[in-house]
């Protein structure tokens, strides 16, 4: 195969838009995606909603239509799966690039499948794929999960949930209503603020009518298979415990992008290094796109202020 004029890595909304975009410009490329279409949003809880209503969602001014303002997770697969097949974009699925290399002025990727050469390159994988462990004794343990998928499964279970954000919060509840007998075990003095402003009176109404215990100021400290230990601002506790979902958030993967050449920042936020008017790295023809762009601080960029990576990049590579 010839060199492309770019290649994405990583086939997200963020990845997709820059194929769209790429495709627009007339520019060869090819988006790899280790896994199905949007494999992110694929490996979202089964019932999530977003956050964001469903316009804010769309990439290309392609229209978004959901039943609700906010769409659900299925939705979002509908509609970012629709844009790929009608759009006949050029996606690779279940190939994983496992190297990039830059010779002179191309790049050697070298994925599961084969080898391909790219002009530039665009680095969409977004933060999904490492959870934040809580580095405890024990969490190596089957019934510790880091993603949450069903409620169901939880039914009649003593669940504890580590975690003060939205999947933690939406999990607490959903497996409450499903029957668990859940506790949140918090970090922090709160349930966290940026949780969805319609979620959150729900948590906090359930805690305080005792439905979902919380505990607050405190830190799972072991695991075991039938119970857990936890520390309280009024000393240690443990508790009978069936499953833990530890839903402390996720990270890049830094190893990914600085074996590429990119620079991280030293302090805690890992900042990649790139320019914001560009979105090209230290590295010359080497770009970043979505949500990665943020380092640790992964609130910070989302689809809807990310998506427009997309024109800024292609509009570099087409010039
Ligand atoms: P991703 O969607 O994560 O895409 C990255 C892709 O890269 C993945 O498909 C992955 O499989 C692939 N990949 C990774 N490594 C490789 C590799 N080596 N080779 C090939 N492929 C690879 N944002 C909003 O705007 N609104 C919301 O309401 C919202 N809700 C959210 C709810 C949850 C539970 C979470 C976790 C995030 C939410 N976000 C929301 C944030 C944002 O939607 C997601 O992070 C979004 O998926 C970001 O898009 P992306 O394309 O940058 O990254």
């Amino acid at each position: 195969m010839d060199t492309l004029d770019v290649i994405i890595i990583g086939g997200g909304p963020i990845g997709i838009a820059c194929g769209l975009e790429a495709q627009k410009k007339g520019l060869s490329y090819i988006i790899l995606e280790k896994g199905p279409i949007v494999n992110s949003l694929f490996n979202y809880p089964v019932n999530m909603q977003f956050f964001s209503s469903s316009e804010r969602l769309e990439i290309d001014d392609i229209p978004f239509i959901s039943k609700e303002a906010k769409p659900k997770r299925d939705e979002a697969l509908e509609y970012y799966r629709r844009i790929v097949t009608s759009n006949n974009l050029n996606i690779h699925l279940f190939e994983k690039v496992e190297a990039v290399k830059k010779t002179n002025s191309n790049f050697l990727i070298d994925t599961t499948k084969r080898s391909y050469t790219s002009k530039n390159l665009v680095v969409a994988t977004g933060f999904y794929d490492l959870p934040n462990l809580l580095n405890v004794p024990g969490e190596d343990l089957p019934k510790v999960a880091h993603y949450y998928k069903d409620p169901h499964f939880y039914a009649g279970q003593k669940v504890a949930v580590v975690g003060a954000s939205n999947s933690a919060i939406d999990a607490a509840l959903e497996c409450w209503r499903k029957g668990a007998e859940v506790t949140l075990i918090i970090r922090g003095k709160e349930v966290g603020q940026r949780v969805k402003y319609w979620v959150r009176p729900d948590i906090i109404n359930r805690i305080e009518e005792g439905s979902i215990t919380a505990y607050y100021q405190s830190n799972i400290t072991e695991i075991k298979p039938q119970e857990i230990h936890i520390t309280t601002p009024k000393g240690k506790k443990i508790l009978q415990n069936d499953f833990v979902l530890a839903l402390t958030g996720y990270r890049p993967n830094f190893d990914f992008l600085t074996a590429m050449g990119i620079e991280i920042s030293n302090d805690e936020k890992k900042l990649p290094n790139y320019n914001p008017d560009t979105m090209e790295t230290n590295v010359n023809g080497l770009y970043l796109a979505g949500v990665i762009c943020g380092g640790m601080e992964t609130h910070k960029w989302f689809i809807e202020n990310s998506r427009v990576h997309a024109k800024i990049i292609m509009q570099q590579i087409a010039n």
